[in-house]
């Protein structure tokens, strides 16, 4: 069986080489006689490679000293209710900037623990914009600031980092981390479900400034305050150890691929050449995202009519071409380009797209 050109918005495409590495060690994993997933997570060759990863992802994201790293449970969503239970004591008040689907879930499921004060949102864009930064009803007071980098259903991205002052920036980059070069420093929180651009889902990478593992103040059970995750290196309890043997692969394989710079710049021209489609296909295609607000990592795309829809899909698939079926928020296509997508799947996809115009004009 070979394998298909993946489009997929996560669980998506991971590296081949990291997956093939994965199938050679999968019975024996360094020397052991055992799997990963089969040797005690407090074990020396499994501290190890916990060690490892996070050194490793340091140096990828030039991450500082001041600064933990964290291999947490539960996905992204489960850190939207549990980011203001250690950020904010009874009564403060958070200011989230509201973009699209995601924006908005983390604001909902932070309500039953902090006030939340949406400073900006682009609803009546249709989420296709970014509300312009001089617009934003900051609160200097806030607990922190709450944004979401990149917005997976809209495919509606920030290209730079707001600046909020004071207030801690935190930032759900689940659909783009480590697709570019990260100025840490300028961040409270990141966090991440790891299923896009780091490994398998299940695993939760956050990046978070020492001081503010200091601030969860109301009673809570360990398990959900991030100072005990740091205190115990991510072992508070048994961790995803699969999924951090595969995220520390993929930092690897980042490393190799030149780091976070040049990642960036194959991610930068793998959304031209989409884009660069799309835009010259004289309607055929139409990304509907303001210009200045597309995301280089979620491409959505509609056809002139969408009665071709289903075909487009089924054709698509029948290429080779898998998971392009846009969300039901947006409708029609979307391609996620994440960092594992090689060039050559995107010059698949524009060939096909090119070739389906021309048969169904
Ligand atoms: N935030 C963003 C930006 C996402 O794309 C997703 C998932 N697609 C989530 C949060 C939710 O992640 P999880 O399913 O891991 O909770």
């Amino acid at each position: 069986m070979s394998r298909i050109w993946n489009f997929s918005a996560g669980p998506a495409a991971l590296p081949q080489v990291v997956l093939e590495r994965a199938q050679r060690e999968l019975l024996n994993w360094n020397g052991s006689g055992a799997s990963v997933m089969e040797l005690s997570h407090r074990g020396k060759l499994f501290m190890e490679l916990a060690a490892r990863a996070e050194n490793d992802v340091r140096e990828l994201a030039d991450i500082p000293a001041d600064y933990a790293v964290l291999f947490l449970q539960g996905g992204a969503t489960q850190h939207f209710a549990q980011l203001p239970m250690n950020l904010a004591s009874q009564g403060d008040s958070a200011d989230y900037i509201v973009t699209g689907h995601w924006g908005e879930k983390a604001a909902s499921e932070a309500a039953p623990y902090v006030n939340v004060h949406v400073a900006a949102h682009s609803r009546d864009t249709g989420y296709m914009q970014l509300p312009p930064r001089a617009s934003w009803a900051l609160d200097p007071r806030a607990a922190y600031v709450h944004y979401t980098p990149n917005e997976t259903i809209h495919g509606v991205e920030f290209h730079e980092v707001p600046d909020v002052g004071q207030v801690p920036l935190v930032a759900d980059m689940s659909s783009d981390i480590f697709s570019r070069p990260i100025d840490v420093r300028r961040f409270g929180v990141i966090y991440a479900g790891a299923q896009k651009n780091i490994g398998p889902s299940g695993l939760v990478v956050m990046i978070v400034r020492r001081d503010l593992l200091e601030r969860a103040s109301r009673p809570m059970a360990k398990i959900f305050r991030y100072a005990d995750h740091a205190a115990n290196d991510s072992m508070l309890n048994t961790p995803n150890t699969w999924g951090w043997y595969l995220a520390g692969l993929t930092f690897e394989w980042m490393k190799e691929q030149g780091g976070l710079a040049a990642i960036a710049a194959r991610n930068d021209a793998k959304a031209a050449k989409l884009y660069r489609a799309i835009d010259s296909s004289n309607g055929y295609y139409r990304n509907p995202v303001a210009l200045d607000a597309r995301s280089r990592m979620n491409v959505p795309f509609t056809l002139h009519d969408d009665k071709l829809d289903a075909l487009f899909l089924q054709e698509s698939e029948a290429a080779g071409l898998l998971a392009l079926k846009g969300h039901k928020a947006v409708g029609g296509m979307r391609a996620s380009l994440y960092n594992a997508v090689p060039v050559e799947a995107v010059e698949a996809l524009v060939a096909f797209m090119q070739d389906f115009a021309a048969r169904h004009g």
